[in-house]
């Protein structure tokens, strides 16, 4: 096992992180930036070092700096997280150079996966269902009109090279196509360096489902269930949950056959996550995720299975601790992304110092968090602060635990998106299960809602209740 890992990350996945290498007994070094000096994930570690500067260039994304720190600190290991390096094959493969362990799947996986065309292509060729669309980039306007004509509309220009939900484009009617085709391909190569991109047919009323899966050196791999992350904004997940109410157990069953093979399909090793989009009883893969997933808690909470640790245990070379039989799926889990986000003026960011802060707490509550009182969140790098997991006997229970956990949740000082959060909650739609992946627009009504539960949000003891509403005011921007 290793003695020394760094992890190259910060908020609440370093800490996280951080948290399975001290269950291990493995010494945690930890790397910030300027506005990071007092970060959770800094005091927490065993050993940090500073990047120096701010932006994610000169910080987390520095592969020079973070190579150093690791060489000078004589770690075993890397741990990218989520987002910034982890899913960068030239920084995996320096790692690799080095002699050190990048915690993830070889570089080459994770250059083949990171690219969207390739992927589909070599999925598409093994028999895994894919979208039916381009089986290469599209380079011109001609070529994706002859597509278009041939798959119908409504479709998605997506860049080979996105991600995080950047870099998707749909088509209602032809006559938008050229427009939106040239704006696709200006913004991959803006954004991802790279102006690829391909086109998939739009699939309606669909799900986002995914299964999370662990595979080791040896050739044994296996699914740890689905997560239903249907709930999006702008291609981006904000709840997710586990199990899927769309899938009945033979099709569960399935999905979960075709992801392991899409695992050996890819010569997959650690930890990884395969995404499909699901209508109508049919699965499509949409993509893999070679890293550890935000939501990875959700099934973690299910399974009673600690992913972060296997993860390590598997880069470390060990073999899978179970079997597929040996791992059990009890009840109902859902996860909220608490963003410092306004959601009464379109999700803005919401930079700020945080003045008061209480987390919700009781029986099969969890909260995955970056930040405390007094922390100062800035504009340099994602808004999401924490993540709000809870688990139930039924999903019923587990939605009416995070209806309660969400409102027991205090954060002054940023706005956040606590109350729209609650609003979904609250909707008979979610909570009957019918929902696919365009619920938040479909539903303009819920930041009306929002907007009324802020007044009956939880008024802390002892505080006087017009202090507290003035608080309140200020977060959501509006008098009550
Ligand atoms: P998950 O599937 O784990 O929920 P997300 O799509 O939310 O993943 O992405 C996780 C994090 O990684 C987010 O902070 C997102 O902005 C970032 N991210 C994902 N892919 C990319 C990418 N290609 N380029 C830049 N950031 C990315
Ligand atoms: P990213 O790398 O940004 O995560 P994905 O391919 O995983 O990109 O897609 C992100 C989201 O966009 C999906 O969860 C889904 O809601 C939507 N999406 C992607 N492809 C399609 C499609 N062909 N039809 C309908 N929705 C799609
Ligand atoms: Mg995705």
């Amino acid at each position: 096992m290793f003695k020394k890992v760094l992890v190259a990350n910060r908020g609440e996945i370093a800490v996280r992180i951080i948290r399975a290498l001290k269950e291990m007994n493995i010494h945690s070094v930890a790397i910030y930036s300027d506005c990071d000096r007092d970060s959770l994930h800094r005091m927490y570690a065993d050993s940090s070092y500073p990047l120096h500067g701010n932006k994610a260039a000169d910080t987390y994304m520095n592969m020079e700096k973070i190579l150093r720190i690791a060489k000078e600190s004589n770690v075993d290991a890397i741990h990218p997280g989520y987002g910034f390096l982890a899913e960068n094959e030239d920084f995996a493969e320096l790692v690799e150079k080095n002699g050190i362990t990048f915690i993830g799947p070889k570089s080459k996986t994770i250059e083949l996966m990171g690219n969207k065309i390739a992927a589909r292509k070599m999925m598409a060729e093994a028999g895994i269902p894919t979208v039916p669309g381009s089986v290469g980039g599209v380079a011109s306007y001609d070529e994706a009109k002859r597509i278009a004509d041939a798959i119908g509309y409504p479709l998605l220009i997506k860049a080979a090279a996105g991600g995080g939900g950047v870099g998707m484009r749909v088509v209602q009617k032809p006559e938008d196509l050229q427009e939106m085709f040239e704006r696709a391909r200006h913004q991959a190569e803006s954004v991802f360096g790279d102006g690829t991109v391909f086109i998939e047919k739009y699939i309606d009323d669909a799900r986002h489902i995914e299964f999370q899966i662990f595979a080791d050196k040896y050739g044994n791999v296996v699914h740890l269930g689905d997560r239903d992350c249907s709930i999006q904004r702008r291609h981006q997940k904000i709840i997710e949950e586990s199990p899927s109410s769309a899938l009945d157990e033979a099709t569960r069953e399935k999905m979960g056959e075709v992801a392991v093979s899409i695992a050996r399909v890819a010569d997959y090793q650690t930890a990884g996550t395969v995404e499909f989009i699901f209508s109508k009883g049919e699965f499509y893969f949409l993509e893999m995720n070679t890293r550890l997933q935000v939501e990875h808690p959700v099934t973690e909470m299910l399974t009673g299975i600690d992913i972060v640790k296997t993860q390590i245990s598997l880069a470390a070379g060990n073999p899978l601790p179970f079997t597929q039989e040996e791992i059990h799926f009890r009840g109902h889990a859902i996860e909220c992304r608490i963003c410092a986000e306004d959601p009464l003026n379109g999700f803005m960011p919401s930079p700020s110092r945080i003045t008061d802060y209480r987390t919700p707490g009781g029986i099969g509550v969890r909260v995955d968090s970056g930040v405390y009182k007094n922390f100062e969140i800035t504009s340099h790098y994602d808004s999401m602060i924490s993540k709000l997991i809870v688990w139930g006997s039924t999903r019923k229970e587990a939605v009416a635990r995070m209806q309660r956990a969400l409102r027991e949740y205090v954060i002054t000082g940023p706005k956040t998106n606590i109350p729209y959060l609650c609003a979904v909650m609250d909707c008979g739609e979610f909570q009957s299960g019918t929902i696919n992946t365009k619920f938040v627009e479909e539903h303009p009504q819920l930041f009306d809602t929002a907007k009324a539960i802020c007044e009956q949000l939880y008024v802390p003891f002892g505080e006087k209740k017009s202090d507290y509403i003035a608080s309140i005011e200020w977060r959501l921007g509006f008098a009550l």
